[in-house]
């Protein structure tokens, strides 16, 4: 059965939501700077808070009234891990980190806590994307409540972390137009794959590998899996995907990169998480919001 008509589009402010200013929470830890770039410049630099106004990641801004298997056929291509936050999502930052490659994070909204807002807030500090995979993981061709499954993880996210995702992507590909239509209402784009290892059957390791590496092409989407089950051999294939991706030379990015969608940065106080940066070295195309 498929539900006809979309529901009301009552929130036309939702776009606002993305600019809101995120300061620093009282009593959170002093922030690290960022693993191992750009440490310090080759002057003699003051505090960075106390000459240099810092900015945080605070979301994307994405555009498209339809849905995303692919971006364009440049020599790109992006990873998606989809149902984490999970046990093994740690892992896989960590193994993206010294692969020296981001990926994007599509979420389960219940699955969110503040146990996981450290690993969250690693994601973002190493330049991964949050992405929103409802809160419930339902079909949402079945469900009446399209509109809350997306908002409540769009919140969840933003609450822990202070960054709102512009990229969605519906449980089980299942969407139609109204789902795409609530969506866009929210700022999300809703983001398919157009390769996929089916690694939530826990093949073994080299099927995993093989199975990307025969469907591969620029512009891919490839769809895998950091929650939702043991990905222990998700995890052990992608260092090698990688590897054989960079041999074919094909740059690996996030989905809202491929996409062409903008970073959009927050001026941010003093902490930031560990997340401020100088503007010198925000993303060129970043949307910058001045200080509220
Ligand atoms: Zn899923």
């Amino acid at each position: 059965m498929t539900r006809v008509g979309p529901i009301p589009l009552l929130l036309a402010t939702a776009l606002l939501a993305p600019v809101a200013a995120i300061g620093a929470p009282a009593g959170s830890p002093v922030g690290r700077s960022p693993r191992g770039r750009r440490s310090q410049a080759e002057a003699p630099a003051p505090p960075p808070s106390e000459k240099q106004p810092l900015y945080r990641i605070s979301g994307c801004r994405s555009t498209g009234t339809v849905a995303y298997y692919h971006g364009p056929a440049r020599r790109e291509v992006a990873i998606g891990f989809d149902d984490g936050p999970a046990p093994d999502t740690a892992a896989f930052v960590k193994m993206l980190a010294a692969n020296h490659t981001r990926a994007t994070f599509f979420m389960i909204g219940r699955q969110i806590s503040s146990a996981y807002r450290k690993v969250m807030l690693r994601e973002l500090r190493e330049g991964d994307v949050l992405g929103d995979h409802t809160f419930t993981h339902p079909d949402l061709e079945a469900v009446p409540d399209v509109r809350e499954q997306l908002q409540r993880t769009l919140a969840v996210i933003r609450s822990l972390t202070g960054y709102t995702p512009c990229v969605f992507r519906p449980p089980y590909g299942d969407y139609d137009t109204s789902v795409l239509r609530t969506a866009r209402s929210l700022g999300l784009a809703t983001v398919l794959w157009n390769v996929d290892p089916s690694d939530w059957e826990v093949p073994p390791v080299a099927t995993i590998v093989s199975r990307v590496l025969a469907e591969v092409q620029p512009g891919s989407i490839i769809i895998s899996h950091d929650g939702g089950g043991p990905r222990a051999n998700t995890l052990a294939a992608y260092p090698r995907i990688i590897a054989a991706l960079r041999r074919r030379g094909l740059r690996i990015v996030t989905i809202p990169e491929l996409l062409g969608f903008r970073p959009v940065y927050v001026h941010c106080v003093k902490l930031c998480d560990g997340l401020g940066l100088p503007r010198d070295e925000l993303p060129r195309d970043a949307i910058v919001t001045p200080a509220p």
